[in-house]
């Protein structure tokens, strides 16, 4: 396979200095492939053709309905492609294939429900008590926007900023994971496909630092889009300070399930280990702390333990894996040190706890981890992991299980479980979290919001919300009937 290229002012090019880095599948950290490398100065030429693209159109001034057909017509290439994407996915993050599966189709969703948003009312007119005087809103789009994503939902990801962004009628820059840069360059040769003007929509590759420090750094970027780690967004607040770009984030989480003893066990179980091993718990909002009502936990305890010991740990594309390899070396290394930590803070290894000696100590595998009786400060407790790693703890009362779910610097999601529909809603009200469940957990609709609270970051994505994050609100006022003010007595 030659190196996947950078899409710049709709030409596929590879960066300037001719560097490349590979990427690999880490079920077996075998080579699959090696993307172009950029520099500051690919990003800046992309930025050029970007503000080229916005300052001088023909894209922002695109009528609704017409950016509304490209993107339905990009949705439908997607799902033809489908199984490809989900290959892809699968291969290079290391999901298995029924998730990259879901991520495709959400992907489609995902522009198809912009596409549509794009041609629906979205100003105001306002009351401003003088007939002869009329005062609207209209919302228009940002500018250049870059769009810097995270290696967990590669392709999903993509659509979630590129979808609403290009809906608005901004021009985008996508900066995929220098570690997950294969589903981008099939999505982009379908926007090439699909016909975009020049500079509307464009594809850097390469290392968060220079390639998106570069975007987030460029006084020529109107607005940076970011997922990712919450050290990372802080740079880029920091960077993006020059120029006061919008910037919306979407950081990290520490997410509370907080299990009612009225739950259904058997419901109880399978959200439990959805929430946290769903995605091998490399998932922004998974839910890696589980409060249990003290009533249920000894029942309960023995299954968890057992149910993850089952669990079908493999390469992703095999058909009956249920959980993955994490994305590198350097994290599965990351994650079990997160486990030594647990160990010596005195918490109790219910499950798991180490990587494998089979086949699989080629790849980044580590097992399905469960501790119990951590100490509230033990890293495990408070620090994201990003990885199939679930502390349990137990509570007595409603307010003690609020108490504990809201500790954390993180507000990305939380959820309960009851069949006491008055309590859900206590509960659920009191979470500190932007994305929140009653009695489900991890689903996610291209029709809501989706952003945090506290260190989770700010700014929403999907639904309406993430269609106005990617506008600016002009007001027009206009006079139906203008006369002189009488304002300088020396004009008579
Ligand atoms: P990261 O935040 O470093 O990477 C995310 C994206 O940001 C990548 O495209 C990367 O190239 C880019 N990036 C990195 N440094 C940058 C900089 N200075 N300026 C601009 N762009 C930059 O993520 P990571 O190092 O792979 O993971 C670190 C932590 O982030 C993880 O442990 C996890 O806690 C969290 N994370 C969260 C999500 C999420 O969905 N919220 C996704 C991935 C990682």
């Amino acid at each position: 396979m030659s190196a996947l290229l950078n899409y710049v002012g709709g030409k596929f090019v590879p960066a300037r200095a001719g560097r490349t880095r590979e990427f690999l599948n880490p079920a077996d950290n075998s080579v699959l492939g090696a993307a172009t490398e950029s520099e500051a100065a690919d990003v800046e030429a992309a930025i050029a053709e970007a503000r080229r693209a916005f300052d001088e159109g023909p894209w922002p001034w695109t009528p609704a309905p017409e950016r509304a057909a490209k993107l339905f017509k990009l949705a439908d290439l997607i799902d033809a492609n489908a199984e490809e994407f989900a290959r892809r996915d699968t291969l290079n993050n290391g999901k298995p294939l029924r998730e990259s599966r879901a991520d495709a189709a959400d992907a489609a969703a995902c522009f198809r429900y912009y596409a549509g948003l794009a041609t629906k009312p979205h100003g105001e007119t306002y009351e401003v008590g003088d007939p002869n005087i009329v005062s609207m809103s209209v919302r228009e789009p940002i500018g250049v926007c870059g769009q810097i994503i995270p290696w967990n939902f590669p392709l999903l990801m993509a659509a979630w900023k590129l979808a609403p962004g290009l809906a608005a009628g901004n021009c985008c820059i996508l900066k995929p994971s220098e570690l997950t840069p294969w589903s981008a360059q099939l999505l982009f040769q379908l926007i090439d496909e699909v016909g975009f003007p020049p500079g509307a929509v464009q594809l850097i590759y390469g290392a968060g630092d220079p390639a998106g420090s570069a975007l987030a750094e460029s006084h020529g970027v109107d607005k940076i889009a970011f997922t990712g780690g919450t050290a990372t967004g802080r740079k880029i607040m920091q960077a993006s300070a020059g120029n006061l770009k919008r910037v919306t984030l979407e950081l990290g989480g520490k997410s509370p399930i907080v299990m009612f003893a009225d739950t259904d066990p058997d419901v109880a179980l399978e959200y439990a280990m959805f929430g946290i091993f769903a995605g091998q718990g490399e998932v922004c909002n998974a839910g890696s702390r589980l409060f249990l009502e003290r009533s249920m936990y000894d029942d309960f305890l023995p299954r968890l333990k057992a149910a993850c010991e089952k669990i079908a740990v493999g390469r992703g594309l095999d058909d009956d894996t249920e959980m993955g390899p994490l994305i590198s070396k350097a994290y599965q290394q990351k994650v079990l040190g997160y486990i030594e930590s647990g160990k010596e803070s005195g918490a109790e290894l219910l499950t798991g706890g180490r990587g494998y000696e089979d086949w699989r100590a080629a790849g980044n595998f580590v097992q399905p981890t469960v501790f119990v009786n951590a100490p509230p400060d033990a890293k495990i407790v408070r620090e994201e992991i990003f990885g199939p790693v679930l502390a349990v703890d137990t509570f007595e009362a409603e307010g003690e299980a609020i108490r504990k779910a809201n500790d954390t610097v993180y507000g990305l999601s939380g959820a309960v479980f009851t069949r006491d529909g008055a309590r859900a809603q206590r509960v659920i009200r009191k979470l500190r979290a932007g994305v929140t469940w009653i009695n489900t957990f991890h689903f996610t609709f291209n029709e809501a919001p989706w952003g945090g609270y506290k260190q989770s970051g700010f700014g929403r994505e999907l639904g309406p919300h993430g269609y106005d994050a990617y506008t600016e609100v002009k007001q027009i006022t206009t006079h139906l009937a203008p006369v002189r003010l009488g304002w300088f007595k020396g004009l008579g």
